[in-house]
């Protein structure tokens, strides 16, 4: 059983640049962007170009190319913040906590003696974000040497 993509989605809408975000990173299948009401400080969606609901209906070249972008950003995001560690993570169906309806995989960074904050609870401030997200993009132009 497919879900039915809704091409309105908030997802759709920046893939689209109807809405903003505060992108890190970008290339042929993928974009990166700082979640708004983020669970930690450092995180980053990586949502596939493709559109798909869930894991489900992504194409196994898509599911490639979200996974390679995935690490990179990974890899970006524990270097600028320099974390305890990174969970990753990917939602499919409200029942499992998907808010969204467009793939997309979260890159949480975790701190010790910090507990997480609430999943797609409240919104972080935008010159916060900003500043999170230069961070990001620094240290992923730093890792590309
Ligand atoms: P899901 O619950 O679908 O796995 O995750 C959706 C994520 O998107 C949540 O962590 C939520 O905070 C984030 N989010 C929801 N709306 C927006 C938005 O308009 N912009 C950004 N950057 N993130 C959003």
């Amino acid at each position: 059983m497919q879900a039915e993509y809704d091409s309105n989605n908030i997802f759709a809408r920046i893939l689209r640049g109807e809405l903003p975000c505060f992108k890190v990173y970008e290339d042929a299948d993928t974009i990166a962007f700082m979640d708004i009401m983020p669970q930690s400080d450092g995180h980053t969606l990586v949502v596939p170009k493709e559109q798909a609901v869930d894991v489900f209906g992504l194409s196994e070249a898509g599911a490639a190319a979200a996974i390679r972008a995935t690490q990179i950003v990974a890899r970006g995001v524990r270097e600028a913040f320099q974390p305890d560690g990174v969970v990753i993570s990917q939602f499919n169906g409200a029942a499992a906590g998907q808010t969204v309806p467009h793939i997309h995989f979260h890159i949480v960074p975790r701190y010790v003696d910090q507990p997480l904050r609430g999943h797609a609870r409240q919104q972080q401030d935008m010159g916060v974000l900003k500043q999170h997200a230069e961070r990001v993009i620094a240290a992923l132009a730093k890792l590309k040497g």
